[in-house]
């Protein structure tokens, strides 16, 4: 019997309707189902535990690419997200959400001969998961079934909650309630979580983070809780991938010339932002390579150079905090792409085309050390302040050049310097003035909710408020 492959080739003209698969169904207690765009959304996850990849990936052809350049983001992301959704969405709604959402500037700047900077810093929270969160909440709001108000519950850790607090704010029928271990996050992240207001509520938990995942996941078991038609909004919906492959296609028709292929060097740690460009890629960009960048937590290089996997545990924490990650969430869908499958406890039940993963990915393990000289570096060399997540795809596509033939690179940043002010400070000896987004910060008030770690306190707290 053969194996059902998803996305096996560019899918032709004929208009597909896309549907969903769990990245386990082939295990023997696999979800086989095939689900819509909407039914995966509103899952977030299969009931396998598995992950929802697209059953076939649509093409967008070079002339396609090239009319890309120029054009506002906004209209980037109709062009490519349309390929998806364009069963699913009516193409004047997915306009209209495509505006709202991308409203903010997207530098790309040019470090060197070779290099570039594709700046995602610039959204309401300040970091690349605006980009993401915006369009899932637009979908969510959307896609649910008119006049019924559902409630997203997100566990958070720091910069997650708040990016998709931010992107739910004032969306009517929805209410949002954010928890976040009340030790763990810092006072700009705690600001940032508590004065989001409106619809959107943060719970403040005595205890830790993987403290606040369970009890998320306890809630969504709930039988009790079944009238608040409770949605989760976490990382590895498919909501939050597909925006991902956009910027892709963005920074690439802006930079390339004559479809030449490039490098794209992407600081990862759960590897949902890279696995938008290795979508892109299959969609038909020409990319000649993806660098995966990652910083002391090396599991992933680690496997493309030996064929062996074992999970960094506990994980190891390094400067670029969002990157501490010792068994990335979103390499299940690399595995899958690649004609394997890995469980969600990193268990490789097939193992995947190595050779073929090695001739589209690079990776490597990027030291603190070697972070701080990155942009130490870069500020001293070419007076470019990046901070500590950029530093790492800097520097691992430096390292990329040392082996391979150079060619046109883009780097991502991914979090704005100022988030990361006192490390720029110590380092670099210079003070940076807040973006637009976090200036306005200190007037906006609010006050997180105070919960013990005990599941029945956030049952009773949720149904207080029904
Ligand atoms: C979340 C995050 C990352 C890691 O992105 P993944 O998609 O999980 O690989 C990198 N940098 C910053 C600033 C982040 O917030």
């Amino acid at each position: 019997m053969g194996r059902t492959a998803v996305a096996p080739a560019i899918a032709n003209d004929i208009m597909k309707k896309i549907t969903y698969l769990s990245t386990n169904r082939e295990l023997p207690s696999g979800f086989r189902e095939k689900l819509s765009f909407r039914e995966a959304l509103f899952m977030g996850q299969a009931p396998d535990q598995g992950l929802f990849m697209p059953s076939d990936i649509p093409g967008m052809s070079p002339k396609e690419i090239i009319s890309l350049r120029g054009r506002p983001y906004a209209e980037v992301a109709l062009a490519v997200l349309g390929k998806f959704l364009s069963g699913d969405i009516a193409e004047a709604e997915l306009q209209a959400m495509t505006a709202d959402a991308y409203d903010y500037e997207i530098p790309i700047e040019r470090i060197d001969f070779f290099t570039y900077l594709l700046r995602l810093d610039r959204g309401p929270t300040a970091s690349f998961k605006d980009f993401a969160a915006r369009f899932m909440a637009l979908a969510m709001k959307a896609m649910k079934v008119p006049r019924r108000k559902i409630t997203v519950l997100v566990a958070t850790s720091g910069d997650t909650g708040s990016a998709v607090g931010e992107a739910f704010r004032n969306l009517s029928g929805i209410r949002v309630y954010i928890l976040y271990p009340e030790r763990e996050v810092t006072p700009v992240q705690k600001k940032q979580l508590d004065s989001i207001g409106r619809n959107v509520q943060a719970i403040a938990v005595e205890g830790k983070f993987d403290d606040c995942q369970r009890l998320v996941k306890e809630a969504f078991s709930d039988p009790k809780l079944l009238p608040l038609h409770l949605t989760s909004a976490n990382s590895i919906n498919i909501g939050r991938i597909l925006p991902q492959i956009v910027y892709y296609f963005y920074a690439y028709a802006n930079v390339a010339e004559d479809l030449k292929p490039l490098v794209f060097s992407i600081p990862s740690g759960n590897f949902g932002n890279s696995l938008g460009c290795e979508l892109a890629r299959r969609m038909g960009l020409p990319i000649r390579k993806i660098i995966v960048a990652v910083n002391e937590n090396d599991e992933f290089p680690y496997f493309l150079n030996s064929g062996e996997y074992n999970k960094v545990n506990p994980a190891r924490a390094c400067l670029s905090n969002a990157m501490n990650v010792g068994h990335p969430s979103n390499l299940a869908r690399y595995f899958d792409l690649y004609g394997g499958t890995l469980d969600k406890n990193g268990v490789v039940h097939r193992a995947p085309d190595l050779a073929a993963m090695r001739k589209n990915l690079y990776s490597v393990s990027i030291s603190d050390k070697e972070t701080t000289e990155t942009m130490v570096r870069l500020y001293q060399e070419h007076s470019f302040i990046v901070e500590p997540h950029g530093a790492v795809g800097l520097a691992a596509c430096r390292h990329y050049f040392e082996s391979h033939h150079r060619e046109t690179a883009i780097c991502l940043e991914t979090a704005h310097p100022y988030k990361f002010a006192s490390l720029i400070s110590d380092t670099l000896g210079i003070a940076l003035p807040p973006p637009k987004s976090m200036k306005k910060l200190n007037s906006r008030r609010g006050k997180a909710d105070r919960l013990k770690k005990n599941y029945p306190a956030l049952r009773k707290y949720l149904l207080e408020r029904l």
